[in-house]
């Protein structure tokens, strides 16, 4: 992060010497004053593109109409945008044009936050036309100039307001807030991607609880422009989340997509019903949906078996389920699983499922095959063996057998394995 700012300070400074304004703008400059780790440096300059992409040897023409050329330093990249005014929004979504001016302070104008609306030079000082550092200090996330406005310019600005107040620990400004509950009806116009996008980085954030209790009290999830019914979208304004704290106890973004469609008391096919209404990447909703899926499996088989007593018996039926787990979902996924298997007890207070996870983590690691190509045979082998012509049966056997080799009743070794198939397909056909 230092190396990244040294860097950013070069290119400050060759921006500078050729006669341009160049300052770090938006986020980094925030998260700076916080004193907080920096992802990226954003850089903003009275020179036009051309005029960058000529000052440096390795630029990329990353958003040309935008007026961002990607700068290719040594070990970094930076964007870096001219001073620009978004004129004439469209319909409440991003902006039909851009204007490129010469000023700065007009730049951090049509930033969306004070917080996000400050500048820091070459030589380290901020510049901070709208009162961004008091906010900071004050904690609060304020629109810059009037809020009613803004939010009719870019709707998106009032998700990114909550994203920002539950990322920081920050308040909503009152009047910003009042602008939010009143125009909430703007979100409509929003593109689900941008929504989901936000969503997707409140939940997995620092306090997903807090934002799903300020996306219920602000209510707008019920605005979007595709509606999800969800109870999360059924606040009304003003009252309380009618569900406790729980998503903050379990990291990873997937796992607390999932925790929440649990705690929504969603199945897997609402949950994945929801994900396609919200555009999510098909890759995330597949996880989720897999994660669920062994969770409804699990919570229908093991219910009992983390009720009953800790004996013998009970480790053994503990141990056939998980093995069993593993062959139908794949121990990767297994593994996840357990972390939202304990957080079934720490959030929802359904007791045993800690015990249970903690021996269920052990007993993953000896289900010695997860899936058909770990068996010691292969198909083909199997069906020249017996002089068979391979088929649909021969799928169902090597199944068969990657069940009893997880369950442990029978070894994964070559010779007895083609043995055993022996005999079930002489059964079979007899
Ligand atoms: P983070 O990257 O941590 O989510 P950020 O502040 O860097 O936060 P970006 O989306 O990367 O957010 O945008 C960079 C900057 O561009 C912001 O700090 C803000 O000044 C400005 N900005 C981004 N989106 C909007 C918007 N919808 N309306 C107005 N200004 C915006
Ligand atoms: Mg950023």
């Amino acid at each position: 992060s230092e190396a990244m700012e040294l860097e950013g300070k070069e290119v400050l400074a060759r921006l500078g010497e050729a006669g341009y304004e160049a300052y770090f703008v938006g986020g980094c400059v925030r998260d700076k004053l916080l004193g907080r780790p920096l992802k990226d440096i954003d850089i903003a300059t009275s020179a036009l593109p051309e005029q960058v992409m000529r000052l440096f040897a390795r630029t990329a023409p990353t958003g040309l109409q935008h007026g961002t050329v990607t700068v290719i330093m040594e070990r970094y990249t930076f964007e870096v945008t001219t001073f620009r005014k978004e004129s004439e929004y469209e319909l409440f979504r991003k902006p039909k044009s851009v204007e490129f001016i010469s000023d700065l302070n007009e730049d951090l104008r049509r930033r969306d936050f004070t917080i996000n609306a400050m500048a820091i030079a070459a030589d380290g000082s901020c510049i901070d036309p709208f009162g961004g550092q008091a906010d900071l200090a004050a904690k609060l996330v304020r629109a810059v100039g009037d809020p009613m406005e803004r939010f009719h310019e870019d709707a998106l600005r009032m998700l990114r307001g909550i994203r920002f107040a539950c990322e920081y620990g920050f308040e909503l400004e009152p009047d910003t807030w009042s602008a939010l509950l009143a125009h909430a009806a703007l979100l409509s116009h929003v593109a689900m991607e941008r929504v989901s996008a936000e969503l997707d980085k409140m939940i997995s954030g620092h306090a997903p609880d807090r934002a799903a209790e300020l996306l219920y009290r602000s209510r707008l999830p019920r605005h979007f422009k595709q509606p999800i019914d969800w109870p999360l979208a059924n606040g009304e304004a003003g009252t309380e989340p009618a569900w406790p704290a729980v998503l903050g106890l379990i990291e990873g973004s997937e796992l607390r997509w999932t925790a929440l469609f649990v705690q929504l008391g969603m199945d897997a096919e609402a949950a994945k019903e929801a994900m396609k209404r919200l555009k999510f990447a098909g890759k995330k909703s597949d996880a989720v949906v897999k994660l669920l899926k062994a969770d409804a499996w699990m919570k229908e088989r093991a219910t009992d078996v983390i009720r009953a007593s800790d004996t013998a018996e009970n480790a053994k039926a503990g141990y056939g389920l998980v093995a069993l787990v593993c062959v139908e979902f794949g121990k990767p996924l297994v593994r996840e699983w357990l972390r939202l298997a304990a957080w079934r007890e720490e959030a929802l207070g359904e007791r045993g499922w800690l015990v249970f996870a903690k021996r269920a983590e052990e007993w993953v690691e000896l289900v010695a095959a997860d899936k058909v190509t770990d068996l010691a045979i292969g198909g083909s082998e199997v069906a020249a063996l017996l002089d068979k012509r391979p088929g649909p049966w021969l799928g169902l056997l090597l199944q068969e057998l990657l069940a009893e080799v997880a369950l442990g009743t029978i070894p994964n070794e070559r010779t007895s394995l083609l043995e055993i198939a022996k005999i079930r397909v002489k059964r079979d056909n007899a």
